[in-house]
C-alpha cells in the first residue's frame, strides 16, 4: 500500500467514525471554532485534573471529512498529556502544516506521528488547510481561554 493511500484510509476512517465525538461530563475548559471558508464548526471540551493533565477531551461539531478527522485524531493524541505537552504537540502540528512536513516532538509514538502526518496532504489544497487546523486552534483557545470563538478566517493557517 502506498503511503498516500494509507494516509487517505486513516483520514476516511476518522472522518466517518470520529473518536471522542461527544461532550465531556464536568469539563472545565471549552472553546468553539468556526471555519467560514468551508462551514466547519467545532466545539472542544477539556477536562484537566489538578495536575493540569488532560483527563478527558472531546468535541462536538459538523463539517467536512478533513475537519472531523483532524479533531478526531487530535483528541485521541492529546488525551493523558499535560497542558504544556499539549501545547508542544499543537505547535509541532501547525509547524508541520506550515513548513516542515515533519512531526518532531518526542511526546508522540511513531504510529501517533503517522496519524498526524496523514493531515500533511492538505498542503496541496490551500483551501483545506484551515479545515485541518481549526480544531487545533480551538484547543489552544480552550486551554488559554483567550477567545470564546475562533474564526479561522482570521488565522494565518
Ligand atoms: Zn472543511
Amino acid at each position: 500500500m502506498k503511503l498516500t493511500e494509507l494516509y487517505q484510509e486513516i483520514i476516511l476512517d476518522h472522518g466517518k467514525n470520529p473518536r471522542n465525538l461527544r461532550k465531556t461530563e464536568n469539563f472545565n475548559k471549552d472553546a468553539k471554532g468556526y471555519n467560514p471558508l468551508c462551514g466547519d464548526k467545532v466545539h472542544i471540551y477539556l477536562k484537566l485534573n489538578e495536575n493540569k493533565k488532560v483527563e478527558d477531551v472531546s468535541f462536538e461539531g459538523e463539517g467536512c471529512a478533513i475537519s472531523m478527522a483532524s479533531a478526531s485524531i487530535m483528541t485521541d493524541l492529546v488525551k493523558g498529556k499535560e497542558e504544556n505537552e499539549v501545547k508542544e504537540i499543537v505547535e509541532d502540528f501547525l509547524k508541520m502544516i506550515k513548513e516542515t512536513d515533519q512531526i518532531n516532538t518526542k511526546l508522540l509514538k511513531d504510529d501517533e506521528k503517522t496519524k498526524l502526518m496523514c493531515l500533511s496532504g492538505v498542503k496541496q489544497y490551500p483551501m483545506r488547510v484551515k479545515c485541518a487546523t481549526l480544531s487545533w486552534h480551538t484547543l489552544t483557545s480552550a486551554i488559554d481561554k483567550s477567545q470564546n470563538e475562533i474564526n479561522s478566517e482570521k488565522m494565518e493557517i
